[in-house]
């Protein structure tokens, strides 16, 4: 095939097929945050290169390998958004929403690009459902963001049994310094066994060391030492505080305390939503203390997540509604009758109904096949007998039960209501 008609490697169409299950999730997400009090922000697709070298950090794998990342014709180095905070927080310094009232609570759907090794849940464009808070440091800030995820997994039917949220803390810089320290002791042991990130790691951030996704490099986790051994006693009960918020709103979880972020302005909390079939990560939050102030804004604590929406929808136990389909069609025959037919089909439209009728200009036969295929619940033929008798028989497609009922807008709309 050629180029023209293929789409960029790593892409995805989302074509009408599908699109239900896209409109479903975002449907939800923007409901029940709505209901959380949190406020959709739309940011740029693109946004100045630094800010996600800044927020994102310089020693990711986004930042090193990931992003898509061009020159204007001014210059200037700009970047696709390979992640939605960073660009929120941007936009609240900017707009001053940030020193407003706080807590200050955003929340996002935007396409995200990263230009990785595309394989199944992994693209170079996809979609986030991110939310995040400016202005609270508590434990239950950080329980209502976990409380608003589980929420839309809940009413998405996907059950408790099949994912884990996992959860750990990464303390506050002070007590992390310490446990770099005994991280990186630990790993240089093995240095010569470590693949090249790991290696610029040990010597820039070792937390990441924990992050690696090379087979052989993951065999040196096990025996690390635990950065929860490491929390000093403020942190320790910040994460006591935070689990025993979850346990009161009976959301389930687990403590693993390989979950890190490595940078310096991820504190305390750290989160993950993982399928128990494949291990699949499908969302990732956590605390960020120290970004808003690294960015250029007054120190303020935040907190958030994100979630990878076309991860969501591939996990088999998503449950959505089936794909709505036309509720009538209504086929003519001859001019009289098809003009009829676009009146009648513009009144239900008007209604509310989805309906239908030839703007092809095939024969009744050929209007009728094309019903059927596209899933007319109901179809009605008009020709000049119903013109003159102003009646015409309605037929479920389905049940191949007809009635026959006056024509007009009002009538066909009650034959074709659900409950009758
Ligand atoms: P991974 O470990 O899978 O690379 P990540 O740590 O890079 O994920 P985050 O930066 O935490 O991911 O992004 C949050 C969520 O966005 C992920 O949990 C995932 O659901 C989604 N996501 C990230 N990268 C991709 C991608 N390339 N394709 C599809 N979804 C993605
Ligand atoms: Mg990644």
């Amino acid at each position: 095939m050629g180029l023209i008609t293929k789409a960029p490697r790593g892409t995805l169409d989302k074509l009408p097929g599908e699109i239900h299950k896209y409109q479903h999730i975002e449907g939800l997400a923007r409901e029940i945050s709505g209901r959380y009090g949190y406020r959709e922000i739309r940011t740029p697709v693109f946004e100045h290169t630094e800010l996600f070298k800044r927020s994102v950090g310089d020693t990711t794998d986004i930042v090193q390998k990931e992003m898509y990342t061009f020159d204007d014709k001014k210059g200037r180095s700009l970047t696709l958004k390979p992640e939605g905070t960073a660009s929120a927080a941007r936009a609240a310094i900017e707009s001053g929403l940030i020193n407003d009232a706080l807590p200050l609570k955003l929340c996002y759907i935007t396409n995200c690009y990263r230009y990785e090794a595309p394989q199944s849940g992994r693209y170079r464009e996809f979609t986030q459902f991110g939310a995040e808070v400016y202005g609270a440091n508590t434990p239950t800030c950080d329980v209502e963001l976990i409380a608003l995820a589980y929420d839309l997994f809940t009413r998405l039917r996907i059950p408790d049994e099949r994912y884990k949220i996992e959860i750990n803390s990464i303390g506050c810089p002070e007590c992390r310094a310490e446990y770099q320290k005994a991280l990186r002791e630990y790993y240089v042991g093995f240095a010569d066994k470590l693949c090249g990130d790991c290696h610029e790691r040990l010597n820039r951030n070792p937390m990441r060391l924990l992050d690696c996704k090379v087979p052989n490099c993951g065999q040196f986790k096990e025996n690390a030492p635990t950065i929860l051994d490491y929390n000093c006693d403020p942190c320790r009960e910040f994460f006591a505080g935070f689990k025993s918020g979850l346990d009161s709103l009976d959301i389930p979880y687990t403590v693993n305390a390989r979950i890190v972020r490595g940078l310096d302005y991820y504190t305390n909390t750290v989160f993950e939503f993982v399928a128990k079939d494949n291990g699949l990560v499908f969302g990732a939050g956590g605390r960020y203390n120290g970004l808003i102030k690294e960015l250029g804004g007054n120190a303020t604590a935040a907190s958030g997540f994100a979630l990878g929406i076309e991860r969501i929808i591939s996990l088999p136990e998503a449950v959505f509604p089936p794909p709505e389909t036309p509720d009538i069609y209504i086929a003519g025959l001859g001019e009289a009758a098809g003009s009829l037919a676009l009146k009648l089909v513009q009144g239900l439209r008007g209604a509310g109904v989805w309906a239908e009728c030839d703007i092809v200009g095939r024969s009744v036969k050929a209007q009728m096949r094309y019903a059927d295929k596209i899933g007319a619940r109901f179809s009605v033929v008009i020709g000049d007998n119903e013109v003159e008798s102003k009646t015409a028989v309605v037929k479920n497609m389905q049940t191949k039960e007809t009635r026959e009922v006056a024509l007009d807008s009002f009538n066909l709309m009650k034959a074709i209501l659900p409950f009758e």
